[in-house]
């Protein structure tokens, strides 16, 4: 039997070991820096078709549906909803079993970490990885080790067992961009049924429904620049004064509804510039830690979720050697759809805000286009 290591129970991780529990060839243990597994009660996350199909594998389809949702359309507005300029059909893309879904993030951790149990060992902050021969042999900041045949790491864009394991110390980057997110309910002029997707000059947001109970999720994405300093400071999305003087740029149109959201945090958004290689066919990575993506084409979690079975068939079929290659070209496509989405929804300039719109009226409509740009990412 082998004994799997997995260093970060978000997403990628959680998943991964729900793939390798039904295998009995295998034995997993999963580790988690925190003391207990962050559900961030709340929040919502968009999954397409991709990663539906996957987490059906381990039976998603039977995760009540009162707390899911399945939004037909993503309706386009040019800064407020009396300005529609079109909108996608999204559910183009579903089929009878995997439709696009959206949920709060905790129900979907919740759902991946229930069948975990002992297999999950909080309060684990990995602190050195050491490669002997064929053996893996982890020390955690608790003075604890374990030896495994295989490490998994998905311990997210700050992943620290990456630099644990290459020379060089890897960093994300800033995107230059702020998250904006928090919870909105009993709203006025709000589309429960669709995804509400804003444009403005350097910001947009998007505004989703998270259940059937018209729970809706508010993320926006604005421009902002921040020095060396402010990138690492933390403490400064807690502070008041600092949280106020960012609350006093975004548009008009947000600021007059600011006060219904609830649970509002902002943070800085990081995202990767390169591919880490391990040297050792045992040790991979999966999820943020492989690669973070500007969050404007929300695919992060699908991705996540897409490389964790990606890995997890690669292992048990002996083939782990073509992960990489195979993960890097899928990665690519998605990373330049997000950076160019974050582009356009960000136009200032009114004449190509105009040309912008006519684009995207006719783009909405061309089948062709939407099989490439949107059903290669869909398809696995
Ligand atoms: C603003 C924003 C909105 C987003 N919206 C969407 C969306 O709508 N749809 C979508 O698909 N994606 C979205 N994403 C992206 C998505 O959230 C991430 O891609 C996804 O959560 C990554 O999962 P992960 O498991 O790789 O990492 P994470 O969720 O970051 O999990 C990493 C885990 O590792 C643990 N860990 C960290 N360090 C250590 C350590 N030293 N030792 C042990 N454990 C450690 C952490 O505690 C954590 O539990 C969004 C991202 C942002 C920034």
């Amino acid at each position: 039997m082998s004994k799997i290591a997995i260093i970060g129970a978000g997403i990628s991780g959680l998943f991964m070991a729900n793939l390798f529990k039904k295998n009995p060839n295998y034995q997993i243990t999963i580790f988690d820096k925190n003391k207990t597994i962050n559900i961030e009660e709340g929040y919502g996350i968009q999954l397409s078709v991709n990663s539906v199909k996957l987490l059906n594998k381990i039976e998603f389809n039977r995760f009540q549906n009162n707390k899911k949702y399945h939004p037909g359309k993503i309706n386009f507005y040019s800064n407020n909803i009396s300005n529609k300029i079109c909108h996608l059909n999204i559910s183009d893309f579903n089929n009878e079993y995997c439709k696009y879904t959206t949920l709060k993030r905790s129900e979907l951790i919740n759902f991946l970490k229930k069948d975990l149990g002992e297999k999950i060992k909080t309060d684990h902050d990995i602190s050195k990885i050491d490669q002997k021969n064929q053996l893996i042999r982890l020390t955690f900041a608790n003075n604890q080790t374990y030896e495994c045949d295989y490490l998994i790491i998905s311990d997210g864009v700050f992943s620290k067992s990456k630099n644990l394991i290459s020379n060089t110390k890897i960093q994300p980057r800033y995107n230059n961009t702020l998250a904006i997110r928090g919870m909105i309910s009993n709203s006025s002029n709000v589309d429960y049924k669709n995804i509400s997707l804003f444009l403005g000059s350097d910001f947009h947001h998007v505004i989703y429904p998270v259940s059937s109970e018209k729970d809706l999720n508010f993320i926006a994405i604005m421009k902002y620049n921040l020095s060396k300093e402010e990138q690492t400071n933390y403490k400064l999305f807690s502070d008041d004064n600092f949280i106020k003087k960012i609350l006093e740029k975004v548009p008009k149109e947000i600021s007059e509804f600011i006060g219904e959201i609830k649970e509002l945090k902002i943070f800085p958004v990081f995202v990767s510039d390169d591919f880490f290689k391990t040297n050792n066919n045992n040790i991979h990575l999966i999820g943020d830690a492989f690669f973070a993506f500007p969050p404007s084409f929300a695919q992060g979690a699908s991705q996540s979720i897409e490389s964790a079975y990606e890995l997890f068939k690669s292992i048990e079929n002996n083939t782990e050697r073509d992960f990489f290659k195979k993960r890097v070209n899928k990665t690519k496509m998605v990373n330049y759809r997000s950076k160019f989405n974050q582009f356009v929804f960000h136009l200032s300039n009114p004449a190509s805000k105009y040309l912008r719109n006519i684009f995207l009226k006719r783009l909405v409509k061309n089948k062709k286009f939407l099989e490439s740009y949107l059903g290669k990412i869909y398809k696995n």
